[in-house]
């Protein structure tokens, strides 16, 4: 359990917050992993530079596969349950009958 990565947001401290051009107020700076992401209260606007534009959209790519990946395994272990394969045990008991008995 301790162990589990899951990058929480975190409000960041210490540092000189933006203000929101909408609003005129003070954003709150909220981070995720290495990402910190400035956001306005008021009219919710969120507030980054161009890197970390980036890496927000391979984030989102990235939890787009994982998605799909999800999905997937699902399908799989539907297809496993429907039509079930010979035990792998089988394959190497045959194996071992070829080496012993003498084929010439
Ligand atoms: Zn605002």
């Amino acid at each position: 359990m301790f162990f589990k990565k899951k990058e929480k947001i975190t409000k960041v401290f210490g540092e000189e917050l933006l203000t929101c051009p909408r609003c005129n107020i003070k954003m709150e700076k909220l981070k995720k992993g290495e990402i910190i992401i400035d956001v306005c209260k008021k009219c919710n606007g969120m507030w980054l530079d161009a890197g970390e534009m980036g890496k927000l959209a391979e984030m989102a790519q990235e939890l787009r596969k994982e998605a799909k990946k999800e999905i997937k395994d699902d399908e799989k272990e539907e297809e496993a349950a429907s039509q079930q394969s010979e035990p792998l045990e089988d394959d190497l008991k045959q194996k071992e009958g070829d080496e012993d008995g003498k084929e010439e």
